[in-house]
């Protein structure tokens, strides 16, 4: 069971080594979505801060005990940063709990697996390097520098706040950037608690770590738009995603976004039934739905459409709603009253366009172990590929059944669509699985599993679903420049007015 003070908690920003408040000397309230409550004042910096923030950052980048520092010794600070995170990976899940709604079971797990993230890349940053280059002139030694791109500004959502960051920040850190992170309105607790708990303890040289906490645009804009900032990467919705890619643009800014999706989780009448009754139920009823690689479109063999949909309405129908500080609950609350709304319009949307509803369909009341913000777990089935319900994001947990003939039709169905983030496909044919995994266009695909992520894998979309990839050794290129260098050793110049090549 969660602790929940009544009393608010007053927090402060984090911004060149010191805690402060914002310039406004404004706060807000941060919500509980369980009890619908205010549980903490968080500071509502505005374009002021985040100017201290990215000059903090940038004196952090340019001068002083961070770029001096070996690569060996920034790899030993992250796995100290690893160590810390084991540490409080209780208190820490719990905040992020009380902030989100998300399940503690959920929750913990993330910030249990988390420190892997600080492991890996604090091993990576002394195995990055550039290389020397063979140019086609016997009197050059020429080779390349890999360097750091500069002050990293992230922009994180709600659904998994320290794991979204610490997919940018470890590998930024591990290139030797320096960062100033704007986490979402709804959940800026946990980040807080991170940095008094975890980065302040590990002993980061000062201004290497900041945080703008704040509303979306009136924060969010001017870090996006600061000069001083070398690269943006952004976790959130697509029309969000949008803009930050629009107004980076306009000052070359390298980007990366992670978007929505609307992935088709795919089932062939060959496979195990019950796996993938359980595979569909995952994929999208965990995290009541909100999730980017919710695997919203259910996409079912004709032949095994009425057994596998009464097994999927009677399992779902077990889901435990409640309490998500309790770890027998299985369906928590929607994490923003935005977002409640959106959800329920759209299931509206889909009663409208003809849709079956045959679990579910509104409000949880409390009799049901729901509450204020609580959905019940939907189901559709009749749904047709190119209704609203199909092709837009919900982001909460809403089902749209869609059939399929042949392999031929999943594909077509599958990859119509604007976005590209995750597929499952459930089938015991190896010939089918591999088939499968390479015509859908997507980022990930899993095979008899689904929602998987490791800090091993890369992970990305296709698509309207994102730029770039997060994880995996080729994240920390997202962090890095390529510098070349070219040292001759002939004595003489030749004709200067001619470009010199191999051949002049
Ligand atoms: P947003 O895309 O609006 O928010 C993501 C982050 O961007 C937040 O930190 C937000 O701040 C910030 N932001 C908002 N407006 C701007 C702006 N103009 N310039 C720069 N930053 C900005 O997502 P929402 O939280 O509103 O959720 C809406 C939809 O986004 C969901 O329905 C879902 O489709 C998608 N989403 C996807 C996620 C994913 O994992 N890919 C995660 C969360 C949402 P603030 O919170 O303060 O507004």
């Amino acid at each position: 069971m969660l602790d929940r003070p009544t009393t608010l908690k007053d927090y402060q920003t984090y911004i060149d080594g010191t805690w402060c408040n914002a310039a406004s000397g404004k706060k807000f309230q941060t919500f509980d979505p369980y009890t619908g409550e205010p549980w903490a004042l968080i500071p509502e910096c505005d374009a002021r801060d985040v100017d201290r923030a990215c000059e903090a950052a940038y004196r952090a980048f340019d001068t002083g005990p961070w770029p001096a520092m070996t690569q060996t010794a920034r790899g030993r600070l992250l796995r100290r940063i690893a160590g810390l995170i084991e540490k409080h990976a209780e208190h820490l899940a719990e905040v992020e709990v009380r902030d989100n709604g998300k399940l503690i079971s959920e929750m913990l797990a993330q910030l249990k697996y988390l420190p892997e993230w600080y492991y890996y890349y604090g091993g990576l940053a002394d195995k990055i390097h550039g290389q020397v280059v063979p140019v086609d002139r016997p009197d050059i030694f020429g080779y390349t520098l890999k360097e750091p791109v500069g002050v990293c500004a992230f922009i994180t959502p709600w659904n998994s706040p320290l794991m979204l960051v610490g997919w940018k920040l470890a590998p930024a850190l591990a290139a030797g950037c320096t960062a100033v992170i704007k986490p979402s309105e709804f959940t800026t607790a946990s980040l807080l608690e991170f940095i008094k708990l975890v980065i302040e303890p590990a002993e980061l040289p000062r201004g290497v770590v900041n945080v703008v906490s704040g509303y979306g645009a009136v924060v969010g804009e001017p870090l996006v738009t600061h000069p001083k900032v070398a690269k943006v990467a952004f976790t959130g919705g697509t029309v969000t995603g949008a803009r930050v890619n629009e107004l980076a643009a306009k000052s070359f800014k390298k980007v990366s976004l992670e978007l929505g999706g609307k992935s088709p989780n795919i089932v062939f009448d060959d496979c195990v039934l019950d796996d993938a009754v359980a595979g569909a139920i995952s994929g999208i009823f965990a995290a009541t739905g909100q999730t980017c690689i919710a695997g919203s479109r259910l996409l079912l063999q004709d032949t095994i459409h009425e057994p596998f949909v009464e097994k999927l309405i009677a399992m779902a129908r077990t889901a435990k709603l409640g309490d998500p500080g309790l770890v027998e609950t299985q369906v928590g609350p929607v994490t923003t009253p935005p977002q409640y709304q959106k959800i329920l319009s759209y299931i509206d949307i889909a009663k409208a366009e003809g849709a079956r509803c045959v679990l579910g369909g509104g409000p949880a009341p409390k009799e049901e172990g729901g509450g204020k913000y609580f959905v019940k777990p939907t189901i559709f089935t009749g749904v047709n590929n190119r209704m609203r319900i199909a092709q837009e994001e919900v982001f909460g947990p809403v089902l749209s059944v869609i059939k399929f003939r042949d392999e031929e039709e999943a594909v077509a169905i599958a990859n119509d669509i604007a976005y590209g983030l995750g597929a499952g496909v459930w089938t015991q044919s190896v010939r089918r699985a591999t088939t499968m995994a390479r015509r859908i266009r997507a980022g990930t695909v899993w095979v008899n599993t689904y929602r998987a992520v490791s800090f091993l894998m890369p992970f990305g979309g296709y698509k309207a679903s994102g730029i770039g990839r997060e994880n995996g050794a080729e994240a920390v290129e997202a962090y890095l420049q390529t510098k070349s260098v070219w040292i001759n050793n002939a004595p003489g110049g030749g004709n200067p007015f001619v470009m010199r090549t191999a051949t002049s």
